[in-house]
């Protein structure tokens, strides 16, 4: 039987694993899918502490899993695909039909940015293409980029862009916003920031190497429209990776699982920590660090219920 597992191989995964196994407990990891998460599909991390030059995404992940392995814990290339948390032990079951018995979970699953679905996406996503502004915008300096989206997080978006780009064009593809009036007339009132109305993007187009901007379809109209551009963000939502678990743990209305005492779920020896139960922040680094509270909570939890 396991003390801790832990799925999912991004920032808050990758620390409990560390904080898991100095703690001397063996941890056992499941990768998922996408082994590294989010990190995996951007390319130079500035905003990660600890390192004076940008390290690549992907580097970074490699680094943590090395680092994790090396202080004790088992990395498995599986996927969690069936839970049962009613009764302890608690019970996994994984994609290649083997069923693990663990004293604790930690749940990292992420979340995953919504994006379009356009055929060249993939390929762009880091050269030229983002889901995060915070992330990328800075190599985005004194140019030209466009922001796809109506709610809050597009006009947070174009405002953080606002202040590095030459010009933020925000896309969306009906006349109404799903955004707030405040962040709505902030983004209005920025004079860097114009918005196309009602459009919606059919394809983005590129050269050998990078995007070099989108064809737009008017909603109404059918018009289309070609905007040369540097960047494009998408802002149209995160989907939390929590579908395994919702016949045991409560959500919010958008499938985010819901803590309380930092990362403690309603079930005893179950905890959540990174972008499954944080719609707010979203960062590599707030992640390691609900990983790292989701580590210790755990060893917490079987010091006072597992004394064997
Ligand atoms: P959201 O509110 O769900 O908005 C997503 C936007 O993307 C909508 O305008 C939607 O268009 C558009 N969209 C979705 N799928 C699309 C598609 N396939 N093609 C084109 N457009 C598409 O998501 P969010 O902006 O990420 O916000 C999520 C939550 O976080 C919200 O509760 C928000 O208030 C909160 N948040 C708050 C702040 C803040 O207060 N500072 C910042 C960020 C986020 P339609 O409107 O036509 O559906």
């Amino acid at each position: 039987m396991n003390n801790v597992s832990i799925i999912g191989t991004g920032p808050a995964g990758l620390t409990a694993a560390i904080y898991t196994a100095r703690a001397g407990l063996s941890p056992v990891i499941y990768t998922g899918l996408q082994h590294g998460g989010q990190l995996t599909t951007t390319t130079e991390i500035e905003n990660f502490p600890g390192f004076a030059n940008p390290i690549m995404g992907p580097k970074l992940m490699e680094e943590m899993t090395e680092q994790a392995r090396r202080v004790g814990t088992s990395i498995v290339t599986s996927e969690v695909v069936r839970v049962d948390f009613k009764s302890s032990p608690h019970k996994l079951w994984l994609d290649t039909g083997a069923m693990v018995e663990t004293k604790t979970v930690i749940i990292a699953t992420g979340a995953t940015a919504k994006t379009l679905g356009l055929p060249n996406e993939e390929k762009l996503m880091g050269r030229g293409l983002s889901t995060c502004a915070t992330c990328d915008g800075f190599f985005y300096k004194n140019k030209k980029v466009m922001v796809a989206g109506g709610g809050d997080s597009a006009m947070e978006e174009a405002l953080y862009l606002a202040k590095l780009c030459k010009e933020v064009i925000i896309v969306h593809r009906r006349n109404e916003f799903r955004a707030s009036q405040i962040m709505l007339g902030r983004a209005q009132k920025n004079p860097k920031i114009r918005f196309l109305l009602p459009f919606t993007i059919k394809e983005a187009t590129q050269n050998d190497h990078e995007l070099t901007g989108v064809v737009l379809e008017n909603s109404q109209t059918k018009e289309t429209l070609t905007v040369e551009l540097d960047g494009l963000f998408y802002a149209i939502g995160h989907k939390p990776n929590s579908e395994v678990f919702h016949p045991f743990l409560d959500t919010d209305a958008n499938g985010y699982i819901l803590v309380n005492n930092f990362t403690k779920t309603k079930i005893p020896g179950v905890f959540a920590a990174g972008d499954i139960s944080d719609p707010v922040f979203r960062q590599a680094v707030t992640a390691a660090g609900m990983g790292c509270q989701a580590g210790m909570q755990a060893a917490k939890y079987l010091e006072d219920n597992h004394e064997d």
